[in-house]
């Protein structure tokens, strides 16, 4: 089925307003989601509306926190969201780091303990919107999937790394992936009827790869997914050099920000997040900046394709998938569409009312 993103958005918004958000956080969580679902990031999209809700429920993320400012410095911050909801200590982390950087050319702001805050190309996104490059680390804690190059054991988060580089009269570069071979949201989608996985994306604890969502979660019954329940991981990417950057995001924005690492031990959910922010004037490069960028992204463009490829840069793919999106509907595999079905039921929304 498909679904138009406002009408989306606007059941995800009323099911979280059901839930015990103000409407405007419940708005930001409906809207976000589905732009994670836009850019075809489907893994970071309405999918997760089951998860934040448990996770809602079991106080482990919580309704109407205000981020507060911990350290507060000309050109950098910390920012603890105490665990409030990504959706609303993102934008006020990222719009920080944007007038800080202004302000003063260059800011670092460290973000701790954030309920999920979804798609990190979405905050590279939001800063080169205002004319800045970014640079962004992130970590999960409590959250050990990913098995370190040469190795069968969960050590790292899904730690993701975004950067995004503003065009002047184009659109921007974003670059933005998980430091795993697949995001767990993959692997969800994937359990849930959605895209298979790649071959290999999962490691068996004997070390035979896999492909197979049981390796994450065990035994796949129900609706609910433990990613706990399977003896496996998810590899690292990129062999030994992805396996180094998901280490410097566990140590940037897990131990930097004091957010915490994935682990070891029990600990609670919550996103970190260590972000550079530069103002392009600041360096005072503004005679050669917008010529060498451009004659060098032509440059990149013009490689000749491999047979049946295309050439693209990072951040195409998404604008794309959302003009399509836009235009057409978001398409929702069955099996989501039941879950978010029903996650409306038990207060008597009918997600179907809300179809085109
Ligand atoms: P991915 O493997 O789809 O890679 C996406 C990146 O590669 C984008 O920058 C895209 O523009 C670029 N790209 C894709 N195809 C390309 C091509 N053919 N040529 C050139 N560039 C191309 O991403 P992923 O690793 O599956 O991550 C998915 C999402 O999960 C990301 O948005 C990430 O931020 C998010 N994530 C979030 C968390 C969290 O804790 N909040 C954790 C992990 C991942």
């Amino acid at each position: 089925m498909r679904i138009s993103a406002d009408r989306l958005s606007a059941y995800v918004r009323d099911i979280f307003v059901r839930e015990g958000c103000a409407e405007p956080e419940a708005e930001r969580i409906g809207r976000f989601l589905v732009a994670a679902n836009l850019t075809g990031h489907d893994s970071h999209g309405v999918v997760r509306v089951t998860r934040y809700v448990e996770w809602l429920r079991a106080g482990e993320v919580e309704a109407g926190r205000t981020p507060e400012i911990v350290t507060d410095a000309p050109n950098f911050a910390l920012v603890d969201a105490h665990y409030g909801f990504g959706q609303t200590a993102g934008p006020v982390a990222v719009d920080l780091g944007i007038a800080k950087a202004r302000e003063n050319g260059v800011a670092i702001i460290a973000l701790r303990h954030a309920g999920h805050i979804g798609r990190i190309g979405e905050w590279a996104e939001r800063a080169a919107a205002a004319g800045l490059v970014s640079v962004h680390f992130v970590n999960v804690a409590g959250s050990l999937l990913v098995a370190p190059f040469g190795s069968v054991e969960r050590r790292f988060s899904t730690a993701p790394f975004a950067a995004g580089f503003p065009v002047p009269d184009s659109e921007p570069i974003i670059l933005d992936f998980a430091t795993s071979l697949v995001a767990e949201g993959k692997v969800l989608v994937a359990s849930r009827g959605g895209k298979p996985l790649p071959e290999g994306a999962l490691i068996e604890p004997d070390g035979r790869l896999s492909a197979d969502p049981v390796t994450l979660f065990g035994p796949l019954e129900g609706v609910e997914r433990d990613n706990q329940r399977g003896a496996g991981a998810i590899r690292a990417f990129g062999e030994h050099k992805g396996s180094g950057l998901a280490l410097m995001c566990e140590l940037l924005a897990g131990a930097l920000t004091g957010s915490g690492t994935a682990g070891p031990g029990q600990r609670r959910i919550c996103n970190g997040m260590l972000s550079i922010y530069v103002t392009p004037a600041a360096l005072g490069t503004e005679d050669v900046l917008a010529a060498e960028t451009r004659a060098y992204l032509d440059f990149f463009k013009s490689a000749k394709p491999m047979p049946g490829a295309e050439v693209l840069l990072p951040g195409e793919p998404e604008r794309r998938m959302r003009a399509e999106r836009l235009a057409e509907g978001v398409p929702l595999p069955e099996p989501v569409w039941e879950t978010l079905l029903a996650a409306g039921r038990p207060h008597g929304l009918d997600g179907n009312a809300y179809r085109d």
